[in-house]
């Protein structure tokens, strides 16, 4: 059966001309299908270079925004239309309007999982990786940190040149991650490296032997020597970890961060997209330059 829903998929994306990108915390049967796996800007970029005429995007709904963003020309699908963030939710255009009116002159700098909307209200877009960088390259010493305070408040401690202004918004899945949790694991196994993302709370990312996004947590567990890590994220990331790592083990956690968001997406749902060629995710055009020119002011940011 799943075989055949296989197939279905694979003869369609060749007749469509489409490409099937899966974000990291995609289900294990939905990571293995896809043509490119990677974290939610990097699967927009990819898809933005290649000749696909249609990006069927697993995940959820910021990410098929950014991937339209990118490629004006291509027809975004997003699977499961009732898949979205409630973190880039708990950010509104009016909300991020008074709070720039209150401090004008203050730059916004807005991590990528936020809707267009508010990318395009924003001065510059960061990811979980390089947000250090994007605020460093600021000449302002006060700047505005949205959506995620956890974020925000992880990369503070490193530019200290800084002052803060944070949206108050969060990750459900990783706040859920309680300290507690974490110090139980690592008393069940005290050989492991706890590695985590910025997403997770001060009090857990303080705990943890590095803190990254999801494609450093993939490179820094394959370069490390240990044999054993305890993993802060949403278990999706677990697939490839395994797969790329045979000989490593990996713990998750905290059940609590699975993102339901996230798990949403069935083969069934992708195929059934790919029938119909619906939901198509679109931004109006004028959303879509000012977001475009946020996030190409964070690409000119030097990597090194
Ligand atoms: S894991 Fe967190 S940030 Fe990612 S989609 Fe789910 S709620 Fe949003």
């Amino acid at each position: 059966m799943t075989r055949d829903v296989h197939s279905q998929i694979k003869e369609l994306l060749k007749s469509r001309n489409a490409v099937l990108l899966a974000h990291n915390y995609m289900r294990d049967e939905v990571q293995e299908i896809a043509d490119i796996t990677g974290d939610s800007l990097g699967l927009s970029i990819e898809a933005s270079k290649t000749g696909a005429d249609v990006i069927v995007f697993c995940g959820v709904h910021f990410m098929a925004e950014s991937a339209a963003i990118l490629s004006p020309d291509k027809t975004v699908l997003l699977p499961r239309s009732d898949a979205g963030c409630p973190m880039a939710d708990m950010v509104s255009v009016e909300g991020l309007k008074e709070l720039k009116a209150r401090y004008p002159g203050v730059p916004v700098v807005t991590y990528v999982n936020s809707s267009a909307e508010v990318k395009a209200c924003s001065d510059i877009c960061c990811t979980s990786a390089n947000a250090i960088k994007v605020v460093k390259s600021l000449q302002e010493d006060e700047i505005i940190f949205v959506p995620d305070r956890n974020l925000g408040r992880w990369i503070a401690q490193f530019l200290p040149e800084k002052r803060f202004i944070y949206w108050e918004g969060y990750c459900p899945s990783h706040e859920r991650m309680t300290l507690s949790e974490v110090l139980q694991r690592k008393a069940e196994h005290p050989d492991a490296l706890f590695v985590c993302h910025p997403e997770s709370t001060p009090e857990v990312s303080a705990l943890a032997d590095h803190v990254c996004s999801t494609s450093g947590m993939y490179e820094w567990c394959r370069k490390s020597a240990a044999k054993k890590f305890i993993i802060g994220t949403e278990p999706g990331i677990l697939y490839k970890l395994r797969l790329e790592n045979p000989d490593k083990e990996f713990i998750l956690a905290s059940e609590a961060l699975v993102c339901p968001n996230m798990k949403l997406t069935s083969l069934d749902d992708v195929l059934s997209s790919l029938q119909s060629m619906t939901p198509v995710i679109a931004v109006s055009e004028n959303v879509r330059l000012k977001a475009k020119m946020a996030l190409e002011r964070m690409l000119a940011v030097p990597r090194d």
